[in-house]
């Protein structure tokens, strides 16, 4: 017969570790089962961008492995398991031909990053991040290393270029964009940051993408497709993140840029619910933590029997760049954007026609700023 489980959670990310900790402060004793295709560490995915300034291997990075997470909880952990499909209509998830039911399910499995074509012999050198295993795997590999080329200039890219150098690494920054940062900075601002980075000695390549890779005795060659040839011994695909949608698809739920659910994280399906980085929440897809930290304290409200919908206040990215600190919070309209400049300090304002503030980027000593600006910012889902 099959195995029965009240509340199924598919991840063990920051989203799926912060909604048990908190339903278990709701209902302590109602039968929770996690299912993670990693080892279940619990680990601050930020943490991986900041790993040689914060002077940190990535086992120092693992908070708790799975068997204490599970003590912790109180809750059944089963790590290294994929989860293959879901079937709303029994209520029943599959592990290949094993199958368990659930009342409720929880879909908390994350974003994964976009895939690259390269061509080339050089395949095994191409990391792409996203979980604590795969900083250990790259960290290994760096360890005898001199050289790092970073493929993306987005928010991560650009984390891991600021602390690749202050690990003592030479850093080349390829990506088809004509600024850094280009889905959340206003241009002064990113040339600000694009600044400070080479005056780390980051060398920045905007425009050409990675073409092909191969493999030399010294190292690794980088063919760009404008022609330029980089030298590097390592390099990191850092060029995007996507929600998982996969599984949800098959399963028949609603989804868009991530997994469609309404306010109470619910999906199409009125027994699945969805948070964090696979979640598309009342149409936005909003990578980051404090979206998944609220969206979890509501979950838990409705799955201890008390519905709750999410709300979003202001919610500013620190963007992890120490050389030239950043915090932004890219407007969600159209407005006019009032910029004040001097050197690597950037003072950024985006406004409406009445005056309103719809959002800003700050760098350098400007980050002061934002304490008295958050006051003024709109909420994201009011
Ligand atoms: P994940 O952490 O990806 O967890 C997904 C889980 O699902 C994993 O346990 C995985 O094994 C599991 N899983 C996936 N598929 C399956 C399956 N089929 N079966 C079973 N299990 C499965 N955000 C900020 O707000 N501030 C920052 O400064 C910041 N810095 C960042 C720096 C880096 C380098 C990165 C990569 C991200 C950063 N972010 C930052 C984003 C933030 O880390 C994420 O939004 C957050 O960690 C997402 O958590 P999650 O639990 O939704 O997903």
């Amino acid at each position: 017969s099959q195995t029965q489980v009240p509340v199924i959670v598919i991840g063990t990310g920051l989203a799926g570790y912060n909604l048990v900790k908190e339903f278990r402060k709701q209902d302590a004793e109602t039968p929770v089962l996690m299912i993670t295709a990693d080892d279940g560490c619990n680990y601050s995915k930020p943490m991986l961008s900041t790993g040689f300034t914060k002077g940190k291997s990535a086992s120092e990075l693992a908070m708790a492995d799975a068997g204490k997470m599970a003590e912790q909880l109180n809750v059944t952990i089963r790590t290294n398991t994929r989860v293959t499909s879901i079937d709303p209509e029994t209520h029943t998830i599959f592990i290949g031909e094993e199958s368990i039911a659930y009342d409720k399910l929880v879909l908390a499995w994350g974003a994964e990053p976009v895939a690259v074509r390269i061509e080339g012999d050089a395949g095994e050198h191409i990391f792409a991040i996203n979980d604590l295993q795969d900083y250990a795997n790259f960290r290994a590999e760096l360890d005898d290393k001199k050289r790092v080329l970073v493929m993306g200039a987005g928010l991560i890219g650009c984390e891991y270029a600021n602390d690749l150098s202050n690990g003592g690494y030479e850093v080349d920054v390829v990506a088809p964009c004509n600024q850094i940062i280009p889905n959340l900075l206003p241009e002064p601002a990113a040339s600000a940051v694009q600044h400070g980075l080479e005056g780390l000695g980051v060398k920045f390549h905007l425009g050409p993408l990675v073409r092909r890779v191969t493999q030399t005795e010294q190292g690794l060659i980088a063919d760009l497709s404008n022609g330029e040839q980089v030298e590097t011994d390592i390099i990191i695909s850092a060029i995007g993140l996507r929600p998982r949608l996969d599984l949800a698809v098959k399963a028949g739920l609603q989804v868009n840029q991530g997994i469609c659910v309404d306010r109470s994280l619910q999906t199409s399906d009125a027994d699945i619910y969805a948070l964090g980085d696979c979640a598309e929440v009342d149409g936005k897809v909003l990578l980051y933590v404090m979206p998944l930290m609220a969206s979890a304290r509501a979950l838990a409200k409705t799955l201890a029997g008390q519905p709750t919908d999410v709300s979003y206040g202001a919610m500013p990215i620190m963007i992890k760049t120490p050389v030239v600190p950043v915090v932004v919070s890219p407007p969600a309209t159209e407005g006019l954007w009032d910029i004040e400049r001097s050197g690597v300090n950037v003072k950024a304002l985006c406004r409406d026609d009445a005056g309103a503030l719809l959002g800003y980027a700050l760098t350098g000593t400007c980050v002061a700023d934002k304490l008295a600006l958050n006051k003024e910012l709109p909420a994201i889902l009011k």
